[in-house]
């Protein structure tokens, strides 16, 4: 097992890895760029390193900063967390050159799954269900027409490189499939550098669901069931919660199956995820995410195991602490993200804490770096913490939730803690009956 690990990222998910470390008895580094001195990470952590000034570019995402702290307090592993480095198959290689180990997948199964043509195929390939859609990339507007027929309108074009939900344009008719073709293209290509897009049909209603799959790098892997992550807005998660509402367990046993027996196959190592959209009884698979993921707690909630250990463990060569026959599913589990951001607009709303007070009590766990006086820069994410609450079933988790809402307190800044006790007064929230578009229909009315 390690002695020490450097953490490389910031915020909640830095802390995250902290305290797997602390009950590992595994020493932990914190690593932060000059605006972040005074952030909570750097306080937990049993050592730290400034890394540079604060824009992302030149401190959590400096490869030089990061390896040159690994050298300096002879951290044998770096843990990255989600974003910033955490996908990037390039940075995967400089670390295992330099003697140190990822805790996280090889460089070269980050590289397949990070281009979406690519990843597509493998899945295709290994058993899952993919979106209809262009084999391949998509290289002319004659293509584009030919495929839109094909498929039958609507469609998406998307971007191959794409992330964030950015670079997706819809197309509903014949008319629109040359103006979304050549718009996701520039698109792509000022955001991503590689203007290669794909198209899908385009799913009317889906739920988001994904599998959490976890492998030990020597052929076995396990699956720990579904995430519904419908509730989105500009394609990004709100509120995340295990098992799926509309998820029987027999489903959730084969579609696990085929992506436990998927990762199995690849030899892949540590935590991932398959997600797909949901539509009338199928699964389409849109994309695998090689690291942690932000909702990974509704998981560990309702499987009660410690993913960030896990992951510690096997990229230290020990085996998975389970097997797929220990992993039930016990209770309900929901997590909502609480930003720093001004509604209606969801602008960002960095500034100084005044008055901070998680919440507590049976079945209830908050995430968050924040602490009384914590000035939140404004240079990274506006995430500024997950409030995630166990109940014995979905009814209790809820009530749970609201009770939790009740007792936090977050003075000083504004945040999206109103909209989570305005949605759950809604009867879709309530009964679990919501699709990916739901959410973003329901602000439009909600904040008009
Ligand atoms: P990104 O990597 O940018 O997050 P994804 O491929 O994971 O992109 O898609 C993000 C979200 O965009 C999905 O959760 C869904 O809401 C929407 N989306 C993607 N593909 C389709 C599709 N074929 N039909 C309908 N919605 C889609």
């Amino acid at each position: 097992m390690f002695d020490k690990i450097l953490i490389a990222n910031r915020g909640e998910i830095a802390l995250r890895v902290i305290r797997a470390c602390r009950e590992m008895g595994i020493k932990s580094v914190a690593v932060h760029s000059t605006a972040d001195a005074d952030a909570m990470h750097v306080r937990m952590a049993d050592e730290s390193v400034c890394i540079g000034p604060p824009p992302g570019t030149d401190s959590y995402l400096s490869v030089p900063g990061i390896i040159s702290a690994c050298e300096i307090t002879g951290a044998q592993a770096i843990h990255p967390g989600y974003g910033f480095l955490s996908e990037n198959a390039a940075f995967v290689q400089i670390v295992e050159d330099h003697e140190i180990t990822f805790i996280g997948p090889s460089a070269e199964h980050i590289r397949i799954m990070g281009d979406k043509i690519t990843a597509k195929e493998t899945a295709k390939n290994l058993g899952i269900p993919v979106v209809p859609g262009s084999d391949g990339g998509v290289a002319s507007v004659e293509d584009a027409r030919r495929i839109g027929e094909e498929f039958g309108y609507p469609v998406i074009v998307k971007a191959t490189a794409g992330g964030g939900g950015r670079g997706m344009k819809l197309a509903n008719s014949a008319d629109e499939i040359d103006t979304a073709f050549r718009t996701a293209r520039s698109e792509a290509k000022s955001a991503f550098g590689n203007d290669e897009v794909y198209i899908e049909k385009y799913l009317g209603r889906p739920r988001h669901i994904e599998i959490q799959v976890f492998g030990d790098g020597k052929g076995n892997a396990v699956h720990l069931g579904e995430r519904d992550c419908s509730l989105q807005r500009r394609h990004q998660k709100v509120f995340e919660e295990a098992p799926g509402p509309s998820i029987t367990p027999e489903e959730r046993a084969r579609i696990g199956k085929i992506c436990a027996d998927a990762v199995a196959n690849i030899n892949y190592i540590g935590a991932g995820t398959v997600e797909f959209l949901y539509e009338d009884g199928e699964f389409y698979f849109i994309e695998m995410n090689t690291r942690l993921q932000v909702e990974h707690p509704v998981t560990e909630a309702i499987f009660g195991v410690d993913l960030v250990r896990e992951q510690i463990r096997v990229a230290a060569g020990e085996p998975m602490e389970f097997r797929q026959e220990d992993l039930k599913v016990n209770g309900h589990a929901i997590e909502i993200r609480i930003n720093a951001e001004k509604l209606p607009n969801f602008s960002p709303s960095p500034g100084r804490i005044t008055q901070y007070h998680a919440p507590g009590g049976l079945g209830v766990r908050m995430d968050s770096a924040l602490y009384d006086g914590y000035s939140i820069p404004p240079y990274y994410d506006s995430l500024i913490g997950k409030l995630i609450v166990h109940g014995r079933n979905r009814p209790e988790a809820l009530a749970r939730l609201d009770r939790a809402l009740g007792e936090l307190i977050v003075d000083g800044v504004d945040t999206t803690v109103p909209l989570f006790a305005a949605l759950l007064q809604e009867e879709a929230v309530q009964t679990g009956d919501y699709n990916i578009h739901w959410l973003e229909k329901w602000l439009d009315k909600a904040l008009s």
